[in-house]
């Protein structure tokens, strides 16, 4: 993969051609994906306040006069890895505390309502507009997808916590993708192997 096409993963690209997640669960992988933790920082498409503006706006979770500050970027960012933390939990093992903390600390200022469009179909739909409107957007999605039980197939990926959408039968899926991270594990595990002294 070239620079080019690292640059579009998560976005226009999944690692190993895997559908991304169904309905609105998409949006959370997105956000997610905004950064990987391989990819240089100032790739992060919500590192600074003018990246994080047309990255929301793009989404529609922010509207066109909303302006994003230092700290916004920071509180989006802290709730992007906590929730990947929650998403790498979805492997089999308890989240830390830390994370689960600020998701709650997202949560209880996310205020949502149930909106009703013209033929009676229920959606959650922010209350306030801009940053905290897309938090609680993100809540909100997190929320409705543990409802409809698509989101412990939303995993971490346990090398680099990219965030992919496992739709394997047993739900047995460990890396993004095993061409890239998933042969990696295994020659690191093979190197250490044969670094390892031999009796
Ligand atoms: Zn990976």
């Amino acid at each position: 993969m070239d620079e080019h096409e690292k640059r579009r993963v998560g976005e226009q690209i999944e690692p190993g051609g895997r559908p991304k997640a169904p309905g609105r669960l998409e949006l959370l992988q997105r956000f997610l994906n905004s950064y990987n933790h391989d990819f240089p920082r100032e790739w992060d498409r919500i590192g600074t306040p003018e990246r994080a503006q047309s990255w929301l706006r793009q989404k529609r979770l922010v509207a066109p006069g909303d302006r994003i500050s230092e700290a916004d970027v920071g509180r989006l960012r802290e709730l992007r890895e906590a929730i990947r933390a929650l998403a790498i939990a979805n492997q089999g093992v308890q989240p830390g505390a830390a994370a689960t903390d600020v998701v709650r600390e997202a949560a209880r200022t996310a205020r949502l309502r149930v909106a009703i469009d013209d033929v009676g179909r229920t959606a959650l739909e922010p209350e306030p507009r801009g940053v905290d409107g897309a938090v609680a957007t993100l809540i909100g999605v997190l929320h409705e997808a543990q409802l409809t039980g698509e989101w412990p197939r939303l995993k971490g990926c346990r090398q680099c916590g990219y965030a992919f959408f496992d739709r394997s039968k047993n739900r047995s899926a460990t890396w993004c993708a095993m061409s890239i991270c998933g042969n990696r594990t295994k020659n690191r595990a093979y190197y250490r192997r044969r670094r390892s002294p031999t009796r």
